[in-house]
Order: structure tokens, then C-alpha cells, then sequence
């Protein structure tokens, strides 16, 4: 039998007022399958006449709107389907399957039980469900061939389904018509409504995901930022206490030891002040690499700040091995770094505490580390120490120091000795180094080489390095004034004098205050300074060559002289350093180095003398070497002024009577 169809007008359906993203069929759809044509006539039939209800009830409606001008209330609508007819179970699953992929699915399926011959209702259902879950069934049946307990245990319980019994009502298929059609529709809206909710929460909980994202990462770089040094990537000191704390607790268990090693650089600052804070950066990742390539993977480098490393040594038994690991860490770092171009010297201080020695606790330790690390910078630098309880003693001396310090000058506590420098040839007094003293209130004499040190930390150098220059050239002037022969006045320039950016005026200054011509003065700067950085050097030596004073490289050997740049530097005088004038006699290795140091001066068109010349032997050695100078306690001490005046007075008049003699 050929289905039979049934185009009924379109009108709106009760349940369309408002629209939603499902967008249903204005009128709903309905199948009906029954293998027997008399009961498909009979649906055509009810379905037909609520049709034709519905356009008289439209027809009705438009009347009055015409004669009343729409003041009356509309008559309710009969209700509306388009209804295909169908014989088949298995065509009615093509045709629902078919509404469903043109987007137009059927809302209720009215379905015969009973086919022989074909698909039967129930099998017919369970297809159709397979197709369109959503579709809501009327199961047609005359007789109960299957009880509802059947029904139930083929199709499931379900709210899909309703039974219809034959011989029906017209009004029953209506209703049910109507009712099915409203549940399917709101059930499809719900499910709409669903699906938006769903992707709304999907896309909500993407963008969620997305912030968390970002607030992870945002936590993760300032957990990194709060633990690592952002230059080098170290551990910074955040983490390195917190890596000692733990390293405490594992040696506390195993009963070992633990070391921590304090290391700085020995006048880094310089390099920084001098070259550049780019290339200050550059050589502490350059260390960074070099310190971790010579440690054990149990190790912990850390930078807690500026020039300033700590490394966690663990697992180690006895201070010998600390020692060892702390000298190949030092060594580590002699050979030169290479820097655009540039090789850079650098040394190292190292302190050292140990658990359980020192301290039990991580902030005990790092502060142990640290005084022992002074401690090697009061010896002169480049050198390891390990804490010993008498150094926190020292440290308090040391801050105590410092305060007094800051007053020494407005006491009147500093004063100036002066040393002679004796021209080897002729055994005359040319020349006078001014050295610094300090008659400190408690301690007496303090010794520059303690405070000196001390004064160039604290910048307190800068004020007193600028009235020492003023009081040597005052001196030097009087003593011409006495009508002696003009020495010349030796000053040791400190390295933050000699970066300061107006130095050069701070000398003419000084010099015009004093009445001293330029000629009189002869700066001393120390090797190892120079050569931190040539290039800056070259034009501070030529600023100050302008003015007419006199240069000169004091402790001469010590540093580390690039002879390429010593050629490029404008200078007058070397002065080779006393520890190699000491065992000059008996060591032929400081002979060698006297020796070439007197050849390279001469071979630079400059004078060199001799520091710490103490014997008669050490001195004949140097004149018979054509050393030019000789500065040593073998022809005098450093002296206060009214001394070496003396001495001046008596060498010029024991130099006339042997003129006159001579005569
Ligand atoms: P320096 O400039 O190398 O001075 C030479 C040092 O050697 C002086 O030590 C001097 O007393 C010492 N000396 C001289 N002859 C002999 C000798 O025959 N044997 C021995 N063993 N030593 C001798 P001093 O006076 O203790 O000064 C030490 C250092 O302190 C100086 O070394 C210099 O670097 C620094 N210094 C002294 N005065 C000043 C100053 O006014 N300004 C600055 N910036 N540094 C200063
Ligand atoms: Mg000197
Ligand atoms: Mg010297």
C-alpha cells in the first residue's frame, strides 16, 4: 500500500511563541504505520477534519478582525499536524530516519502492534528509537497481543510510550496527538537548552583552564624568581638556605659533615666600575660556569648576591678533603677568562665553616663562612681560610675599627711619614714616598695595611686620600722653601681616587693651593689596578701626564702586566716590589724577575727603583744591575716630617763639606 500523506495547513503551533536555538517545525510532525489501510484511512480522516477545523476557525477569525477591527478575543485555534501515513514498519524507520537528517523530525509515531507480513510494532519501535530516540510512540493495539509487563521487558520502561486501544476515539487520537507532540517539543527544548548550557560550561571551563594556565605559570616564574638568581640561574639565597636547612637534617641522621664555602671575588668592584656593568655580568656567569664545572653533582652552587658565591659541600668526612675541594674550586678560576677579546685575571677569597664544628643551624653557618672570608681579605686576599672562633672577635674589632676610622682626621689622628728615595749612582736624597699613619686613641700606631683596606671599603679613602695629596705637596714645597733640593713627592693614589671622573682637577687643585709645579709629583698606582682595565687607564695616565706629574706603577711584579699594554701606558718609573727584592741575594728566581724588571724598565725609556732594600748587599746587587732607586729601611724608615727634614738638612750639609773637601 503507498503511503498516504497528508499536507495539512501550516499554521503556528500553540508551543511557538518563543523561539529558542532549537528550532522546531512549525507544525508538528506525525507518522502513523499500520499494515491495515481501513485504520490509516481512519487517522487520515481525524487528522484531516482538525484541519479543516483549524482554517474555518482561521477564516472565522479574520471575519471578525474585518467587521470588529480585531476588538474581540481570536477563537482558540484547533490543533494542527502534518501526518504521513505509512503501511511498513521498515519504511517508517527510513522515513523517521530520513526527518531526522533533513532536520524536520517526527514528534509522535503512532504504531500497529500487529504487521504479519513485515516489521511488528515492537520490533518496528525498537527501530525507531534506534533512529530517533526522541520520537514519542503510540502503540495501536485491538487486543492485547503483548501485556504491558511484556511490552516493558522488550522496550524498557520508558515515558516514550503510551498504549492506544482499538477501536479509538477521534478525540483519544487528538489528544494524544497534541500531548506527545507538546512533551516532545518541550523535551526538545530541554535538550537544546542542554546542549547550550553544555557548551556554555565547556567554553567557561576552557577559559578557566586558560587562567589557571596562565596564573601557573605566572606562580611558577615567581617561585623561580624568588629562589634563582636571575643572571646565572644559581640558587640565590632564599634557596640556598633552604637547601643548607635540609642538608642539616641529612647530616644530622648520618652523622656527617658539611661545609660552606663562602667565595668572593677579589676587587670585582673594579671591573664593574671600571668596564662596565655588561661586562661585570658576562664574567660572573663566565665564573658561575667554571665554579659548577669543577664540582661534584652532590654539590649546591649558589649566588647570594654581587660577587659573592656559596657552595654546599656535603657528604665529605674530614677537613682535609673540604680543603682539597676549596683549592680546586680556587685554582679553578686562575686560568684567564676571555671576554670580547679581553683576558681577565681574577682571584678569589674563600671562607670556610663546617657543620658540626661551627654552628647547627643554616644562618650560624653562612655567617661563620663570611667572617672567615674577611678574615683572608685582611691577609691580603686570594686565599682559603677556615672559621676559627677567635675571627667573630675580629670581626667586632674590625666594625669598631671602621667607626673610629670615620673620625680619625677631624681628631688630627692621621699623619704623614715620609721614606727616601736614594739615586743609587750618586747616593742622593731625589725623592720622598709620603706613607700614611694613624696614632688611633687606644690602640696607638695602627699600620696602613690594616686600615687602608678599611678606608677603601668604606670610601673613607676619598677624603683622606685627598689630604694626604695636599699635605705631601705642602710638605715638599716647604722644604724647598728651606732652600733644599727639590725631591720629588711620592703619593699612593688609591684605586677609587684614581676613578674618580674628576681626579684631574682634584690634582691641579691641589697643587695650586700647595704652590708645588706639577714636576715635584709623582703618583704611585698600584700594577694589579692598572691593568683591570687598560683601556680606561691609558686615558686617566694621559689626563693626568697633561698636567706635568710624574707616574709611576708601584708593587711592580705582583700583577698581572700585560707588557703589550705596559708600552702603550705614558709613565715615568716602575717600582719593583719589595718581595723580590728581599731575597734577591739568595733566591735565583726573584733575582731573574729584579733583573728583567730593571731591563724592561730601561728598555721603555723609564726609571726603576727598588722597594725594601734592607742591606748593603741587596743594594750593591741593584746599583751594580743599573737599578736607578733605591727605597729601604737600609737607608731609612719611613719618617715623621720634622725627622726627615733633619735628615734632609744633614745629608745636603754632609754633601757640601764633601764638595768642599772635594775641592
Ligand atoms: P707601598 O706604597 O708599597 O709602600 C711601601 C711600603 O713598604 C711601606 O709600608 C713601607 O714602610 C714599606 N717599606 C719600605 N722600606 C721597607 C723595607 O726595607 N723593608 C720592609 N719590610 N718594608 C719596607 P707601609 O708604610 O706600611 O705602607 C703599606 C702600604 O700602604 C703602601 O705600600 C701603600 O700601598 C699603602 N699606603 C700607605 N700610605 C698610603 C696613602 O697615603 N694612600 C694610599 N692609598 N695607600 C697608602
Ligand atoms: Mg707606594
Ligand atoms: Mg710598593
Amino acid at each position: 500500500m503507498s503511503p498516504k500523506e497528508i499536507a495539512l495547513a501550516v499554521t503556528d503551533s500553540p508551543q511557538s511563541g518563543k523561539r529558542t536555538a532549537f528550532d522546531p517545525p512549525t507544525v508538528p510532525r506525525i507518522l502513523v504505520i499500520d499494515d491495515n489501510s481501513a485504520i490509516l484511512d481512519a487517522f487520515q480522516k481525524i487528522f484531516t477534519e482538525s484541519s479543516r477545523a483549524d482554517s474555518r476557525v482561521e477564516r472565522l477569525n479574520d471575519l471578525e478582525t474585518s467587521l470588529f477591527g480585531g476588538s474581540t478575543a481570536p477563537h482558540p485555534r484547533p490543533p494542527s499536524f502534518q501526518v504521513d501515513l505509512i503501511a511498513d514498519g521498515e519504511e517508517g524507520r527510513d522515513r523517521v530516519q530520513r526527518a531526522v537528517h533533513e532536520g524536520a523530525p517526527y514528534s509522535v509515531a503512532f504504531v500497529d502492534i500487529r504487521m504479519p507480513g513485515g516489521w511488528n510494532g515492537l520490533k518496528t519501535i525498537e527501530e525507531l528509537w534506534r533512529v530517533d530516540p526522541n520520537i514519542q510512540v503510540v502503540i495501536c493495539t485491538a487486543y492485547s497481543d503483548y501485556s504491558w509487563h511484556q511490552i516493558v521487558a522488550r522496550l524498557g520502561r520508558s515515558d516514550r510510550m503510551l498504549i492506544l486501544r482499538k477501536p479509538f476515539e477521534h478525540i483519544e487520537v487528538i489528544q494524544l496527538a497534541c500531548a506527545l507532540s507538546d512533551k516532545w517539543q518541550l523535551l526538545k527544548e530541554r535538550q537544546s537548552r542542554l546542549a547550550e548550557l553544555e557548551l556554555r560550561v565547556e567554553e567557561r571551563t576552557r577559559h578557566l583552564r586558560k587562567a589557571l594556565g596562565v596564573r601557573k605559570a605566572y606562580e611558577k616564574r615567581l617561585h623561580h624568581q624568588a629562589n634563582y638568581d636571575s643572571l646565572t640561574g644559581l640558587p640565590n639565597r632564599n634557596l640556598l638556605f633552604d637547601h643548607l636547612q635540609q642538608a642539616l637534617v641529612r647530616a644530622q641522621h648520618g652523622g656527617s659533615m658539611i661545609a660552606v664555602v663562602f667565595l668572593d671575588l677579589d676587587r670585582f668592584k673594579l671591573i664593574n666600575d671600571s668596564l662596565g656593568h655588561d661586562t661585570g655580568d658576562a664574567l660572573l656567569k663566565c665564573v658561575a660556569k667554571r665554579l659548577s664545572s669543577v664540582l661534584r653533582v652532590e654539590d649546591t652552587l649558589s649566588r647570594p648576591s654581587g660577587d659573592e658565591f656559596v657552595i654546599l659541600l656535603e657528604g665529605l668526612q674530614t677537613e682535609q678533603q673540604i680543603q682539597q675541594l676549596a683549592e680546586r674550586i680556587r685554582r679553578s678560576l686562575k686560568a684567564p677568562f676571555s671576554l670580547s677579546g679581553q683576558a681577565f685575571f681574577i682571584n678569589a677569597s674563600i671562607g670556610i665553616s663546617c657543620y658540626p664544628e661551627d654552628g647547627d643551624n643554616a644562618a650560624t653557618l653562612l655567617k661563620q663562612a663570611d667572617t672567615a672570608l674577611h678574615r683572608v681579605k685582611d691577609l691580603g686576599r686570594d686565599g682559603i681560610q677556615f672559621f676559627a672562633s677567635e675571627m667573630s672577635r675580629q670581626v667586632e674589632q674590625r666594625l669598631t675599627l671602621a667607626n673610629s676610622l670615620c673620625g680619625a682626621l677631624e681628631r688630627n689622628e692621621l699623619e704623614l711619614y715620609y721614606q727616601p728615595q736614594v739615586d743609587l749612582q750618586s747616593g742622593a736624597i731625589v725623592g720622598a714616598e709620603a706613607l700614611l699613619r694613624w696614632h688611633h686613641a687606644d690602640r696607638g700606631m695602627i699600620p696602613p695595611t690594616e686600615f687602608i683596606p678599611l678606608a677603601e671599603e668604606t670610601g673613607l679613602i676619598v677624603p683622606i686620600g685627598e689630604w694626604v695629596l695636599r699635605q705631601a705637596c705642602r710638605q715638599a714645597r716647604t722644604w724647598q722653601q728651606m732652600g733644599l733640593p727639590p725631591l720629588t713627592i711620592s703619593v699612593n693614589l688609591s684605586t677609587r681616587q684614581f676613578l674618580q671622573a674628576d681626579l684631574k682637577q682634584r690634582i691641579v687643585q691641589a697643587l695650586e693651593e700647595t704652590g708645588l709645579a706639577a714636576r715635584y709629583l709623582e703618583l704611585e698606582i698600584t700594577e694589579s689596578h692598572l691593568m683591570h682595565d687598560t683601556n680606561g687607564a691609558i686615558s686617566t695616565l694621559q689626563a693626568l701626564k697633561e698636567i706635568g706629574v710624574r707616574m709611576a706603577v708601584d708593587d711592580f711584579g705582583t700583577g698581572y702586566s700585560s707588557l703589550n699594554y705596559l708600552k702603550c701606558l705614558p709613565l715615568d718609573r716602575l717600582k719593583i716590589d719589595k718581595s723580590f727584592v728581599q731575597d734577591i741575594l739568595n733566591v735565583p728566581g726573584d733575582r731573574a724577575i729584579a733583573q728583567a724588571i730593571i731591563a724592561l724598565a730601561h728598555n721603555l725609556q723609564l726609571e726603576v727603583i727598588a722597594e725594601g732594600v734592607e742591606t748593603q748587599g741587596q743594594q750593591d746587587f741593584l746599583k751594580d744591575k743599573r737599578c736607578n732607586l733605591m727605597q729601604g729601611y737600609y737607608f731609612s724608615k719611613p719618617l715623621p716630617a720634622s725627622e726627615i727634614t733633619r735628615l734632609l738638612c744633614n745629608n745636603l750639609a754632609g754633601r757640601r763639606r764633601a764638595f768642599i773637601d772635594s775641592e
